[in-house]
């Protein structure tokens, strides 16, 4: 493997001769030439294209192409980036239906679009510099990598969100090492090989991302205290929140939500009630961004429920609703802690969820929803599922006072369909959410149909936001002493 030519760094040498680099450079480009002829079998290797047995190896190998990635120019890392934009949309039909077919989660037309639409998640392009100048000299401030850092990745997006995580790490210019979710782990190894493959061939350089091939519980905690990771990155719900937080190193956290949505009696009926559908049946309902539960001021509420009818939506009576609910949880184990969520309905289609509750739906249904009290474990609950619960509110004071008290302080996302600009402020204020969408889906919120930009990790309780290319930066101040002004 060309990574491992390289001799050993010289202890007590200092220096290496012109022409030991002209020969390591020769036959760096022999073997790499060779690799890329298929002359060197993958047994020959001692990763398999980025996929590790070991936290120990994958480590040691993304170290080592993080060290050959700074010797390149930034030109390299944009080079990168444009091979796994490029494999996501060329390959985005194999590589979905390959998702789709290991979690038997989400829809097969949206795991695709997750794919294709990697191309909008910012890159090298993104970086900047920022720089002082005056009597004194010139200031800069670059944006600099911090080296490699460890990833953990939750089913519901399992490729998606690796290569947004590559798109905006390796952009920066760190490499990764990957503990990916148990049940999204084979799509994740095949991604990377493809990426590392199609890197290789552009760059020379592979390993830029590492990932475990069969991860654990274990696995992830040993890339949590591993020397050679300066930095995690984790995407997922309330417990691996919970244990990065706890972590002594710096961890950027794209934890759970469970956003609500109020809508006053001012609000278009028909954009909330078409928006609504669109992001919650989106993936069947596993964005974590997606409409989870709605608050609708009494005014409106049965003209609301009508719209969503038109749009997409099939009303479940009391006794369907009760039915499904029963399915799809089981009590909290102790007073006052969280229902249990029938992992078994997660992200499955809302003909699956209609057998449960006692009905046929017609084809073509997107989302079932149905009047639900506060207190339904589904109003609660981050659900990732096509029900949604309306909830009929006295005012919109009491709307968003609910919204608050459902969205659990996760401080993820919160949605308002409203004309009234006090009631949306009064909201905005009071949620306090990295994301707040008026008036639109909620993809609306990463740049899909708003504006703004893409990710697939949202730092919600360590509060970088929607993470882009800086957020990966460390920043580093270059000062130049001296009467530099032009002007
Ligand atoms: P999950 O929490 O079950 O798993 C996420 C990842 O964490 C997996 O790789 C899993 O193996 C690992 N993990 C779980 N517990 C761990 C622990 N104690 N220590 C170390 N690793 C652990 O979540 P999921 O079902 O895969 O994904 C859905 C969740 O992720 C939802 O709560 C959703 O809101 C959240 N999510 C958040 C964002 C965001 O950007 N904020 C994006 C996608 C998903």
């Amino acid at each position: 493997m060309v990574a491992t030519i390289e001799p050993e760094e010289r202890k007590g040498r200092s220096m290496v001769t012109a022409s030991e680099t002209a020969i390591r450079a020769v036959v760096e480009e022999v073997l790499a030439q060779l690799q890329r002829r298929g002359g060197l079998s993958g047994s020959d290797r001692s990763g398999d294209w980025g996929v590790f047995d070991s936290v120990d190896d994958a480590v040691a190998a993304a170290t080592e192409a993080f060290r050959r990635l700074k010797r390149q120019p930034l030109e390299s890392r944009a080079k990168a980036v444009e091979c796994v934009k490029r494999i996501c949309l060329e390959q985005a039909e194999e590589l979905g239906r390959l998702e789709f077919e290991e979690t038997r989660i989400g829809r097969l037309d949206h795991k695709i679009e997750k794919l294709q639409i990697i191309r909008l998640v910012p890159g090298t392009e993104f970086l900047r510099t920022d720089a002082v100048s005056g009597d004194h000299g010139l200031t800069v401030t670059e944006y600099a990598p911090f080296g490699v850092i460890g990833v953990i990745t939750p089913v519901t997006h399992s490729l998606p969100t690796l290569a947004s995580n590559f798109v905006n790490m390796i952009a920066a210019g760190n490499t990764m090492v990957v503990n990916p979710h148990p049940s999204g782990a084979r799509i994740a190894c095949e991604g990377v090989r493809r990426f590392n493959r199609a890197v290789h061939a552009a760059i020379g350089i592979e390993n830029l991302v590492t990932i475990i091939r069969e991860p654990t519980l274990e696995s992830a905690q040993a890339i949590f205290e591993h020397r050679g990771v300066r930095l995690l990155c984790v995407t997922g719900g309330p417990g691996v929140a919970r244990a990065a937080l706890q972590s002594r190193k710096r961890a950027i956290v794209a934890g759970p939500g469970n956003p609500p949505v109020v809508v006053d009696e001012t609000a278009d009926l028909d954009n909330a009630a078409a928006s609504i559908v669109r992001g919650a049946a989106y993936d069947n309902n596993l964005l974590c961004i997606g409409e989870k539960e709605v608050f609708a001021v009494h005014d409106i509420f049965d003209r609301l429920m009508e719209a969503v009818e038109r749009h997409g939506g099939f009303r479940l009576n009391a006794e369907q609703t009760r039915a499904l609910t029963q399915a799809a949880f089981a009590p909290p184990e102790k007073p006052g802690g969280h229902w249990v969520l029938n992992r078994e309905l997660v992200g499955k289609d809302p003909a699956v969820l209609a057998e449960a509750a006692g009905v046929r739906i017609p084809e073509g249904t997107q989302l079932l929803f149905a009047e639900t009290d506060p207190d339904c474990p589904f109003v609660g609950e981050e659900q990732m599922m096509p029900f949604v619960p309306f909830v009929r509110c006295r005012d919109v004071e009491q709307a968003i006072d609910m919204a608050y008290t459902y969205e659990r302080q996760y401080g993820h996302t919160s949605l308002i369909h409203s004309r009234n600009v006090r009631n949306m402020t009064a909201m905005g204020r009071l949620m306090d959410t990295t994301l707040f969408v008026k008036n639109g889906p909620c993809m609306a919120g990463l740049g899909l149909g708003g504006e703004g930009y893409l990710s697939y990790s949202i730092a919600t309780p360590t509060g970088e936001g929607v993470t882009s290319p800086l957020t990966f930066t460390r920043q580093r101040r270059c000062t130049l002493v001296d009467d530099l002004r032009i002007i």
